[in-house]
């Protein structure tokens, strides 16, 4: 049996598990994984705040060098059986593509590091340093049963010096020239409710009342039209220097650099050039025939790595002008980044140059997150998204990603396997 076929097999058993979530059930997942692992000699360790959510840490050990840790999680969103062409939990092999929810976001890349891992194993390697892999529970929620709870209870599980995890990989085409992504930063996630205060009356006499919805659908269309002041973030310097081989040092020429060169390269990069505001919910009057007192605005906003909530509320309050209103912040996590270059981004840049000699690896800051921000916040972990992709197009995986008939070509699957196993080798020897 074939490395690939070894992928290929495991990937349909983890997608055959639903680990929907919630509720997520991730323990199936992880005994599935420890059962396989175990086979070639990888010690395996499950680790459970509530029995149904465990988390799966298997570690290869040799001497004193660094440790590299393979992320991944096994939950995965729901799926409507109803809008799939195929049952999206048969995890049937279809025109060498393995269909079902998670091939893509992310049990192909669990399966791909689970066989790296376990062929260097049966292989009789052993890391100048540890290899750990770790296939968390709740990515997809983030109820704290995964990552983010490992870290606090069972640090010395998974801390590392180095880390790898989904959020990049894709191969861009540009001008005939491949460009690999990887991620190396993450934006900040930071929504907040802005609350709109009025009068209520009866809606019959609208004039008597001070109608809190209509005045906050004004705050909302500023928001919509707000433009930030472009900042030149390194990932996207970086990024644009490689790909137009020119330096770029004004912000503003940034979004027009890659408007020139290709679409998609555009839409990549506007959000990332600032702070973003998409207002997604709104509750007002609970009965028809009252004016509401009060408008409630649920808005997603995620600031650059390094911008604090205190600023964006400041910045919020400068977009909206004064008024009867409040903001509110829901929560703030995320916004890390770790730094382009070293050891593990020349394993990344490597595995590249050995595939693909005319391409060339660029960072990316992931506009929402990963669970690659705990590790960094923890431990200063070195800790990039990278999982090479080059047989599906982005923008078809985009489409498909929590999306309907979500599946994964083999190709992309066997070349994550070389790629987890080169980059252990590269790394740790
Ligand atoms: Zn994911």
């Amino acid at each position: 049996m074939t490395l690939r076929d070894e992928a290929v097999e495991l990937l349909q058993r983890l997608i055959r598990l639903d680990t929907t979530n919630p509720p997520g059930n991730e323990t199936a997942a992880a005994e599935l994984l420890r059962e396989y692992l175990e086979a070639s000699g990888v010690a395996c360790e499950l680790y459970a705040k509530v029995p149904e959510r465990a988390n799966l840490v298997a570690r290869l050990r040799g001497g004193d060098g660094p440790t590299l840790a393979l992320l991944s999680h096994t939950d995965v969103v729901v799926a409507d059986a109803g809008e799939w062409e195929r049952d999206p939990f048969g995890g049937e092999l279809v025109e060498d593509e393995v269909w079902g929810r998670g091939a893509l976001d992310m049990k192909g890349e669990v399966a791909a590091s689970a066989v790296a891992i376990a062929s260097l194993a049966r292989e009789g390697w052993r890391p100048n340093g540890e290899l750990i892999f770790v296939a968390a529970a709740d990515e997809e929620v983030g109820d704290g049963f995964g990552l983010q709870w490992l870290v606090d209870a069972h640090p010395d599980a998974v801390r590392a010096e180095y880390s790898l995890n989904e959020g990049g990989g894709e191969r861009l085409d540009l001008d005939g020239r491949g460009f690999y992504l990887c991620a190396t930063a993450e934006k900040m996630s930071a929504p907040f409710r802005l609350r709109v205060h009025g009068r209520s009356g009866h809606a019959s006499m609208p004039g008597i009342a001070d109608n809190a919805l209509l005045k906050a659908s004004v705050l909302v269309q500023r928001l919509g039209e707000y433009r930030p002041e472009p900042r030149a973030e390194p990932e996207v310097v970086a990024l644009l220097e490689t790909v137009t081989g020119r330096g770029l040092d004004d912000p503003h020429e940034l979004l027009p650099a890659a408007r020139g060169i290709d679409a998609v390269l555009a839409s990549l990069v506007e959000p990332l050039l600032g702070p973003t505001f998409a207002p997604t919910m709104i509750s007002a009057s609970q009965k028809r025939n009252v004016v509401p007192a009060v408008c409630e605005v649920v808005v997603d906003s995620r600031l650059l790595p390094g911008q604090r909530p205190d600023e964006q509320h400041a910045l919020v309050r400068s977009i909206l002008g004064p008024g009867e209103y409040e903001l509110e912040p829901i929560e703030a996590q995320g916004g890390t980044r770790s730094p382009i270059g070293g050891p593990l981004w020349d394993a990344v840049a490597g595995f590249v140059a050995e595939k693909e000699p005319e391409a060339a690896v660029v960072p990316i800051c992931v506009p929402g997150f990963t669970d690659s921000h705990w590790v960094r916040d923890a431990f200063g972990t070195v800790a990039y998204g990278f999982f090479p992709a080059r047989a599906m197009h982005p923008a078809q995986a985009a489409l498909l990603i929590h999306s309907a008939n979500e599946r994964v070509p083999v190709e992309d699957l066997d070349l994550g396997v070389r790629f987890v196993r080169h980059a252990a080798r590269a790394l740790l020897g």
